[in-house]
């Protein structure tokens, strides 16, 4: 069974009744690691963690250095869609060449793109890297830690002038929704965002107010906490309405339990850690759009986690 699953998983993957889910491996290494995830059938990546090149040195990576890490990679996705979220720097990532503040609440710190804002230098550097790489339009730009669009449109001031200064074209960029804010105010960043990515980790973690790295809380961290599904409903409604994608980048794209309701929600595309891919596949090739709706609105209706995966395993025995 394991080998026929690797073999399918190069297919692309459909659901019984004919809808199209896409599948992309999440990275945090470099081209060794994109060509094992085509390997393992990614359509593309994700979600590509470039903290990766800024962390464990003294200076910042330069735009050469950067250009070439990130061209190597779209090289080893053979020019697949490749989704680069800028540095998420801060909180349990520091890096030793930036000062920051002392903090009490570094999850609530700076990090993401307040990091990227507070220096403009670093953030510029990366998204004139980023918007060189070709073929034009396969690397995508992907905004960590966005709350509202203020932000994405400083962002996108700062990109286009970029662009426009090196005579490039501007490659599409999108939000990751994991705050409780973007997640609500999702219809106003898809008005102005090409795509929109749910990291369901962090926004797991500031919905139920638990640190994802406390040593004895973070055991109750559930993305499936019903609390949690709804927020992914409203993103997943609102890309769906302008017509544009809402992913999900987060753990809970690797849970096979979680994958009926999230494609019940209106998810479309999932990325996740290359090696769950053909599991994910094989599963996805098994389920029926209509069966994902009403389970998912069972979960949203749910009173706790738990309850979520009693329905779930309910349902598997079924
Ligand atoms: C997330 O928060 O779900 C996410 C994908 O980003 P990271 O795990 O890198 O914070
Ligand atoms: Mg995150």
């Amino acid at each position: 069974r394991a080998s026929r699953e690797k073999a399918e998983a190069q297919e692309i993957t459909y659901t019984t009744d004919g809808a199209r889910i896409e599948v992309f491996a999440n990275l945090g290494k470099g081209a060794e690691e994109a060509a094992s995830a085509v390997a393992f059938g990614a359509e593309g990546c994700g979600l590509l963690r470039t903290e990766f090149l800024f962390m464990e040195r003294e200076t910042p990576p330069s735009e050469d250095e950067q250009r070439a890490a990130y061209q190597a990679i779209a090289e080893a996705l053979q020019h697949r869609p490749f989704i680069l979220r800028t540095f998420d720097i801060g909180a349990d990532k520091p890096v030793a060449y930036l000062s920051f503040p002392p903090e009490d609440n570094p999850q609530l710190g700076l990090r993401g793109i307040r990091a990227g804002l507070e220096w403009p230098q670093l953030l510029t550097t990366q998204l004139k890297a980023a918007a060189s790489v070709t073929p034009f339009g396969c690397c995508r730009i992907l905004l960590p830690m966005i709350t509202a669009l203020p932000e994405l449109r400083a962002i996108r001031a700062l990109l286009s002038q970029i662009c426009a200064d090196a005579n490039l074209p501007i490659p599409p960029l999108g939000v990751m929704i994991e705050t409780p804010s973007s997640a609500l105010l999702a219809d106003q960043l898809i008005a102005e965002a090409d795509f929109l990515s749910i990291g369901t980790n962090d926004l797991t973690q500031y919905t139920l107010a638990i640190d994802r790295t406390h040593a004895t809380l973070s055991k109750q961290l559930d993305a499936l906490h019903p609390a949690v599904l709804r927020l992914i409903a409203k993103t997943a409604e609102a890309a769906n309405a302008a017509g544009k994608i809402a992913a999900i980048c987060g753990g809970l794209a690797a849970d096979p339990a979680a994958v009926p309701v999230l494609i019940g929600l209106g998810v479309k595309e999932l990325s996740m850690p290359a090696p769950a891919i053909p599991r994910v596949k094989a599963l996805i090739r098994a389920l029926h759009i209509e069966t994902c709706r009403a389970l998912a609105a069972e979960a949203l209706a749910c009173d706790s986690a738990e309850a979520v995966r009693a329905l779930l395993q309910k349902e598997h025995l079924s």
